[in-house]
């Protein structure tokens, strides 16, 4: 850049020029210069201007020398680039190719100032869309520029005046842009802290106190420890030291403090600042009050995980915190271990029936209210089905275990009062305990399941633990389940038949059909064991569908081959008449074979459990033309003075009756009674298991009607009843 710039025109001399020029002259002015010329002599090198040229030169800012007679004496050469001016332009065209107001500005100031302390500042804003300015093109931004004026004196007289000309535009783009940070630093919801490279506190913002409680005077010197501290999340945990040394940031997880004392969870990151400095001298640490989210997340945790009726963890709940558990005892070298206990209220079915839904939901809200109220605080109960609870023992030896599940008993038989009825009821328990009776929740839970049906079996409002038995009962039940499901495809089933005999004539003149399974891994397989095992895994429908078709089949056959359809008895389990489609579509079934030929064989607990629905559906299948029998009568609840209210043709005395018969005066006498009882229902009265001709002859003699045991005839296949019947002939 040359020294030299203003060179155009007369008054286009450098200053240097303009002063010897002056000190020349006569004039006024002349003797100022000559006194600012001698100080320059006397304080400055005669090379001033080669030094001082340059460096106004070098000024970001565009200068303006102007004399008192508003002559323009020199400019600068960055005002020709702050406005992008041509290099061609002409001294005295620089004024004005400003934009219009500077000009006007530079203009009257030069000539109104009359002042040696006529300081002033004066803002353009070159943006205003209505102006006809001449919108300099190089003005980074969009154009806000800054004119400061001030009086140029020498020797204390005034000479003229001096204009700096800045550019504003990015400053005040930096400004707006440093309010809008502090805006958002100042006002946003996230709570800021800015701490040294101590970690010691330096700045908070507002959400800061909203969130904690502290107020910034109360916490600026403070280390920030005071805020985050808790064992197990500090600020200073060695995770998060690590990281912040590594990547100059962190986020995760703290607990916090507030002034109140009361903990909340953040979700916190921490920055270093600057950011990649390897020793930074601030840290920024953000946070969100998670509160509220939290909050949130709990209530939709809370739909998933709890029973809106009790308020008890669910069945997703009660998996969720045993996985946790049993995980927990395996990291630890000595597992941990825990009790837990299958609770099933007893009959609870027949106390929706008889007091309807409410009282049952009512019965159980207040028999969980009663179970928490005596367990200890790390006992956990979960609703996991109707009116089957689990119940966790922490940590519980065999004898608290005990005393535990005795109480649990204790407070439940105490009646629940409802309105105006007291209700009482009672619960069967099964106890399996963690590690012994299973590693794994689904085999604890059905350990606990089994323990629990044996004590219902033993007499019901009692507990039971799972025994080796049990459980060796229960490896062998899952493999069988798994067989069973391949049963009926590979068609490993078979119907027998088991022919009753007339006590009167010694003829055949029924069957029952039982079901028969051969199977590689078992054998023949009893159906007393494999039907339950198919009644509780659900399977039972497939295998009655399989046993009616087969019934028709056989029956078909026994007609083709020129024998006459004999009456044909099938089992029916509970189970299928419980559900409504299946019921209709048994219904539709047996309709569509030969429903006057067919008996259908049910239990007592059919007729105890849901009575109303029972009869309705015994009367239906009466309606196609069945015939109904009570199979196994006298084991059940025996309850002799509903049976007149249900259609029934048959009663079959259970084979325990028979096969004391001749051992007991007692035993005898109850078979009597039943034998009456069936006489005066104007039912046909079956003995199943007779093997003797004793029991044969006792029974005849009694008026018993039919005759079904191993002394007539074992359970057979079709082809060997064909021939049986054959003979009949
Ligand atoms: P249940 O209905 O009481 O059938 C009578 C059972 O007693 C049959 O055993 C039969 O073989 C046996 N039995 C009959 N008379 C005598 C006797 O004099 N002495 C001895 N020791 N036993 C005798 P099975 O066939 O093993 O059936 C056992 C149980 O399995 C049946 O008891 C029945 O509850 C069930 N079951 C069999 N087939 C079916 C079926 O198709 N469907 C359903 N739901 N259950 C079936
Ligand atoms: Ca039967
Ligand atoms: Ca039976």
């Amino acid at each position: 850049m040359s020294v030299m710039k203003a060179g155009h025109h007369g008054h286009a001399l450098h200053l240097k020029q303009q002063l010897e020029q002056h000190l020349d002259s006569e004039d006024e002015s002349c003797k100022v210069q000559a006194n600012l010329n001698s100080a320059f002599q006397r304080r400055c090198p005669a090379y001033l201007d080669d030094i001082v040229q340059p460096l106004l030169n070098h000024c970001s800012d565009g200068l303006i020398v102007m004399d008192k007679s508003g002559e323009l004496v020199w400019y600068s050469d960055h005002l020709a680039s702050l406005f992008a001016l041509s290099s061609d332009l002409a001294f005295e065209q620089i004024l004005s190719s400003l934009p219009a107001p500077i000009e006007k500005f530079i203009r009257d100031y030069s000539v109104s100032v009359r002042q040696a302390d006529g300081f002033g500042v004066r803002n353009f804003d070159l943006r205003t869309p209505s102006s006809a300015y001449n919108l300099a093109k190089g003005l980074s931004g969009s154009g806000n520029v800054r004119v400061c004026r001030f009086p140029l004196t020498v020797g204390g007289e005034l000479y003229g005046s001096g204009f700096i000309v800045s550019d504003e535009t990015q400053k005040i783009a930096n400004r707006r842009d440093i309010e809008l940070a502090m805006q958002v630093f100042s006002e946003g919801n996230q709570a800021i802290i800015i701490t040294d490279k101590e970690h010691v506190i330096t700045f908070v913002n507002r959400a800061f106190s909203d969130i904690s409680g502290y107020q910034s005077a109360e916490v600026i010197g403070q280390h920030v420890s005071l805020f985050f501290d808790s064992d197990e999340k500090s600020y200073f945990g060695r995770e998060q030291l690590k990281h912040l040394a590594r990547d100059h940031y962190w986020e995760g997880e703290l607990q916090s403090m507030s002034k109140e004392r009361v903990r909340y969870l953040q979700w916190v990151n921490i920055s270093a600042y600057p950011k990649h400095a390897d020793k930074p001298s601030n840290y920024i640490v953000v946070f969100q009050d998670m509160t509220e989210s939290r909050r949130r997340e709990k209530r939709i945790e809370k739909l998933a995980y709890y029973d809106t009726l009790t308020g008890c963890g669910n069945r997703l709940a009660m998996r969720k915190f045993s996985s946790q558990l049993i995980q927990d005892s395996q990291s630890k070298g000595t597992p941990s271990s825990f009790a837990l206990l299958f609770i099933d209220i007893d009959g609870f079915k027949l106390i929706n029936d008889t007091y309807g839904h409410d009282a049952g939901d009512k019965i159980l809200k207040y028999l969980t209210r009663r179970i928490n109220g005596i367990t200890r605080r790390s006992d956990r109960l979960f609703r996991i089905g109707g009116d089957e609870f689990i119940l966790f023992l922490i940590d519980a030896d065999a004898s608290l275990t005990q005393s535990k599940a005795q109480q649990v008993i204790d407070v439940i038989t105490r009646p629940f009062q409802l309105d105006r009825n007291a209700i009482a009821t009672s619960i069967s328990i099964g106890i399996v305990n963690y590690p012994e009776d299973g590693q794994e929740l689904n085999s604890l839970l059905k350990h606990a399941d089994a323990a629990m049906y044996k004590a219902k079996a033993v007499g019901k409002g009692t507990f039971e633990y799972c025994d080796p038995e049990l459980l060796n009962k229960f490896s062998r039940e899952f493999r069988i389940k798994k067989q069973l499901y391949m049963a009926l495809q590979n068609q490993e089933l078979q119907l027998y038949f088991m022919p009753q005999v007339s006590m009167s004539t010694g003829e055949v003149v029924s069957v029952e059909a039982l079901m028969r399974w051969t199977n590689k891994e078992f054998g023949q397989l009893s159906p007393a064991e494999f039907i339950p095992i198919a009644e509780r895994s659900g399977m039972i429908h497939h295998f009655t569908r399989w046993v009616i078709e087969n019934v028709t089949q056989s029956l078909d056959t026994l007609s083709q081959s020129g024998l006459e359809m004999i009456p044909c008895s099938i089992n029916i389990s509970p189970a299928d008449f419980a559900s409504a489609t299946f019921f209709n579509s048994l219904t539709e079934l047996i309709k569509n074979s030969h429903p006057q030929h067919i008996t259908l064989e049910i239990t007592e607990t059919l007729l105890v459990e849901d009575r109303e629905e029972t009869l309705n559906k015994l009367l239906k299948l009466k309606d196609i033309g069945v015939s109904i029998s009570l199979d196994d009568f006298g084991t059940g609840f025996s309850s002799m003075s509903y049976l007149t209210d249900f259609p029934i043709d048959e009663i079959k005395i259970d084979k325990t009756f028979a096969d004391t018969l001749l051992q007991s005066k007692r035993s005898q006498d109850i078979y009597h009674a039943l034998i009456q009882l069936s006489n005066s229902l104007g039912c046909r009265c079956v003995a199943e298991g007779v093997e003797n001709n004793e029991q044969f002859e006792w029974l005849k003699s009694n008026g018993c009607d039919l005759s079904q045991g191993f002394l007539h005839y074992k359970p057979m296949p079709l082809s060997e009843l064909q021939k049986l019947l054959k003979t009949r002939h």
